[in-house]
Formats: structure tokens, C-alpha cells, sequence
């Protein structure tokens, strides 16, 4: 990477980064870090830009944005659990298209969402939190639970592996994660010598979250230096100033479809909270992707002890983010949800009503409880008629399940 490049990296890096694991062993982190280096990178700049012009046409109002899959991915997630993913995400995306009249650009949490940020550093036994495969291992076995550098190696792997398996039949899905694990991405920036600009080759679309957007942190200051499109989750504690202030530090030159502002507020403070941070953007003359994340808002333990959301609060957010652009006349550009192709039980309510006592059934994630494909294309179904430009076809109500 040439001098200057490196220099931006490592001032960038320098600073305070929140959620990074408690590596045992630094000597190993920077031995695997150098061998991740050597790697071919896993998705190509070209690949990157193209992702950009699509983006680019989703905050002019052109094009719709649909971001999602596992809250974390695992290393042993099988072919059919990707190729479900993965094909739920483009019905979802053809029922939208069909509804909106709009191109949807689809995005798949996929091919690296292995690193999770944790609110507590020991989970209800005690023991050191699971962050991720790429970190540690979600077994409650101590040891097991101790950093392992080494896992970043097998990410690495997994997430090539999961790429190749998409190329063909899923080409037109583009890749992200959370750009969490700094020793991750680190290695994997590359200076394409056609533009001379920084791509992280992790994946196409990298995004901030919510625990690691500390505006003198080193997350936002490494996203400031890429080519990629970048996100950044918003909750309901960001002030207006704050988000005009992202928008300036995360997209600099005023490049529509640079910058996707991901609100997940919650469904009781949408219509509140973001009328005035969309304000706020706009007045600095940034056309960024507007998106919604129903699904971090609104997350809860039920009385059984599982982690879950609601159906009726996820769909309440989501009509509440485009009720709020519709009274602006601002562009709801996307939306990001969790979800699988599996017929899991890890949120209530839904077509089937999944129940309280019902959850018990099928519930495997590792993090986060997702949407069944039939919630998730209950939901798509309602983006469409949302995002319709004349009221849908499609309102009889009826969805179609696979
Ligand atoms: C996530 O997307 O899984 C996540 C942790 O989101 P947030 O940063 O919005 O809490
Ligand atoms: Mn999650």
C-alpha cells in the first residue's frame, strides 16, 4: 500500500476502537493479520463501484435498497442454510420490485457477518460473552470462549466459500457485514491502482453499528478513508447535529449513494426521533441512502428467557419510517432486517403467530432472533405497497409462500 495510504490506516487505527475482543496473545493477532494480507482479496473494486452506482441510484429516489440475513453468521452454516438465505432475500426482492415499480438492489448480511458487538462482556452464566465465530466459539465451555486469532483465518475461508457458492445463480447479490473486527479489515484494505482510492475488500457494503460509532473512535475514522459504501446504524439517541455531522465525516465529497444512514429507533420513537435527523441531513446537502432497520429497536427477553422481537412492532416501525418520508418528501431509499430462509421460531407473531411457548421450537440463532421466510416475505409484501408510487395491484392481502 503505498506511504500515504498507510499512514491515513494507521492514524485512523491509532484511535480508541470500542468491541475489540480481548485477544490473549497480540504476537498470533499480528501474524494472522499479516497472513490475511497475502490473500486474494474477497470481492474486487470493480465489484464495489458498481454497488456504489446502484446506491447512488437508491438516494436519488431511483432504486430501493434490501440489506439482510443472519444476525451472525456461523462457520457451520450449510449450503442449503446460504442457498435459503440467499434465495429468500431475492423473493423479497422481486415481491418489492413488483409492488414499488423500483429496482431493488439486494445486499445480503452474508460472506462475513462473523463478528458481533456485545452490550455486556459476560453472558447470564458468567462466562466471557460470545462475540462472534470469528472471535470465540458460542458453546458455554470457558475455554472455548477464550479470543481465538486463529478464527479469523477460518472467516477468511468461510467467507470465500460462502462467495463462491453465491457466484451463478445469486451474482446479483452484493455482500456486507458489520465493519466491527478491526483486525479483520485491517489486512484486507487495498489501494486499487486504477482510481488510487482505499477499498475494504471484505465486502462490497461495510457498515458502522451502534456501539462502535464514537465520532473520535477508530470505526468512523477508517470508514472515512473508503471507496466502499458505507452504512452507519442510528438509535434514538442520535441528535440531529450528530447526523449532519456524520454525514460530513462519512461523505466528505457530497457522492450520492456514498453514505446509507441505517435508523433502527424502535417502533415507538420513529415517527419521533427521525423526522429531524432526515432534516438535518439534508440541510447539508448529502442525497444519502435513507434506511430502516426494524428490528434492532425492538428487541425484548420474553418470559421464557428468549431473545426476541415482535412481528406487529417490526411492521409498526417500518410504516412509521415511511410515514415520516412521505411527510418530508424524502426518499425511504432501503431497508435492513434480519431474516432466514429456515423455518425458525425466534420472532413472535408473523402469518403462523409464532407464540411465546412456540419459540422454544425452532430457535438456533446464535445472537439475534430473525424473521422466518414467511414473516420475512409478509414484510416484503409491505414494503412493496409502502414504497408503491401508485397504490399496488397487490391488495388483496395475499402473499405467496414457497
Ligand atoms: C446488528 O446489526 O446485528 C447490530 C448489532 O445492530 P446495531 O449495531 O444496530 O445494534
Ligand atoms: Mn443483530
Amino acid at each position: 500500500m503505498p506511504r500515504e495510504w498507510s499512514e491515513k490506516v494507521a492514524a485512523a487505527l491509532s484511535r480508541p476502537a470500542a468491541q475489540q475482543p480481548p485477544w490473549p496473545d497480540s504476537g498470533q493477532v499480528r501474524s494472522v493479520s499479516a497472513f490475511l494480507a497475502t490473500l486474494p482479496p474477497l470481492v474486487t473494486p470493480e465489484e464495489i463501484r458498481a454497488l456504489r452506482r446502484q446506491t447512488a441510484r437508491a438516494a436519488r429516489g431511483e432504486a430501493l435498497v434490501l440489506q439482510g440475513g443472519d444476525c451472525a453468521e456461523t462457520f457451520d452454516a450449510t449450503r442449503e442454510h446460504i442457498t435459503g438465505n440467499a434465495t429468500t432475500l431475492l423473493r423479497m426482492a422481486a415481491v418489492v420490485t413488483g409492488g414499488s415499480g423500483l429496482p431493488v438492489v439486494p445486499v445480503g448480511r452474508l460472506a462475513g457477518q462473523y463478528a458481533k458487538p456485545r452490550s455486556d462482556s459476560v453472558d447470564g452464566l458468567g462466562l466471557p460473552v460470545y462475540r462472534g465465530d470469528i472471535v470465540n466459539a458460542a458453546v458455554p465451555d470457558p475455554r472455548e470462549r477464550v479470543p481465538d486469532p486463529m478464527r479469523m483465518i477460518e472467516a477468511h475461508r468461510t467467507a470465500r466459500a460462502t462467495l463462491d457458492q453465491l457466484r451463478g445463480r445469486f451474482a446479483g447479490i452484493h455482500t456486507s457485514h458489520e465493519a466491527l473486527l478491526l483486525d479483520y479489515e485491517h489486512p484486507q484494505l487495498a489501494v486499487d491502482p486504477t482510481d488510487g482510492k482505499l477499498y475494504g475488500t471484505s465486502a462490497h457494503f461495510l457498515w458502522i453499528g451502534e456501539r462502535t460509532r464514537q465520532l473520535d473512535g477508530a470505526h468512523v475514522a477508517l470508514a472515512e478513508l473508503l471507496a466502499n459504501p458505507v452504512g452507519i446504524k442510528l438509535g434514538p439517541g442520535t441528535t440531529p447535529a450528530l447526523a449532519a455531522e456524520y454525514a460530513e465525516r462519512l461523505d466528505p465529497r457530497a457522492e450520492a449513494g456514498r453514505l446509507t444512514l441505517i435508523s433502527r429507533m424502535g417502533s415507538g420513537r420513529v415517527r419521533d426521533a427521525l423526522p429531524a435527523l432526515v432534516d438535518a441531513v439534508a440541510a447539508t446537502g448529502r442525497q444519502v441512502v435513507w434506511m430502516c432497520d426494524p428490528m434492532h429497536g425492538n428487541t425484548r427477553v420474553s418470559a421464557m428467557g428468549y431473545k426476541t422481537r415482535h412481528f406487529d412492532d417490526v411492521m409498526d416501525e417500518l410504516e412509521g419510517f415511511f410515514q415520516v418520508h412521505r411527510a418530508l418528501g424524502s426518499h425511504p431509499g432501503g431497508v435492513h432486517l434480519e431474516f432466514t430462509g429456515d423455518r425458525v421460531t425466534e420472532c413472535l407473531g408473523g402469518p403462523r403467530a409464532v407464540t411465546e411457548p412456540g419459540l422454544s421450537g425452532r430457535y438456533e440463532s446464535t445472537c439475534d432472533p430473525r424473521l422466518n421466510a414467511e414473516q420475512a416475505l409478509a414484510l416484503a409484501d409491505r414494503i412493496a405497497r409502502l414504497s408503491g408510487r401508485q397504490s399496488s395491484s397487490r391488495d388483496t392481502g395475499t402473499t405467496v409462500f414457497p
